[in-house]
């Protein structure tokens, strides 16, 4: 395959994936936002409740950096962005990087295309 089209492809999935997972974080703190009002205007309270949606925040984003890691080192492995010699997949930080010069950035070895 041609190599800028690689490139621009691959760094094409990165973005739409980038808006995917900011679109889910959205979605996951506005429903926490949404239930956090419900809560506050009802004279129902419980410190359970408290925890409970502190808990969801939390989660939420924590699930959303997972999601961001394990989805990136996904569309690396697609482009075939996994080093053969010391079988690391780029972070994403590196990824776009590493496609363009198709090397390594922990060994400096090429990947195979
Ligand atoms: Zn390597």
């Amino acid at each position: 395959m041609d190599k800028n089209a690689n490139l621009k492809n691959f760094k094409m999935d990165l973005k739409k994936f980038d808006r995917n997972i900011t679109l889910r974080l959205f979605i996951l703190l506005g429903l926490c936002l949404i239930i956090s009002y419900i809560y506050e205007r009802s004279s129902f309270k419980s410190n359970t409740i408290d925890l409970a949606l502190i808990l969801y925040l939390v989660l939420s984003v924590i699930y959303s950096i997972i999601a961001t890691i394990r989805g990136k080192k996904n569309i690396c492995i697609k482009y075939n962005l996994k080093c053969p010699q010391c079988g690391k997949v780029p972070k994403a930080f590196f990824a776009v990087s590493a496609m363009r010069s198709g090397k390594c950035p922990g060994c400096g070895d090429r990947f195979g295309t």
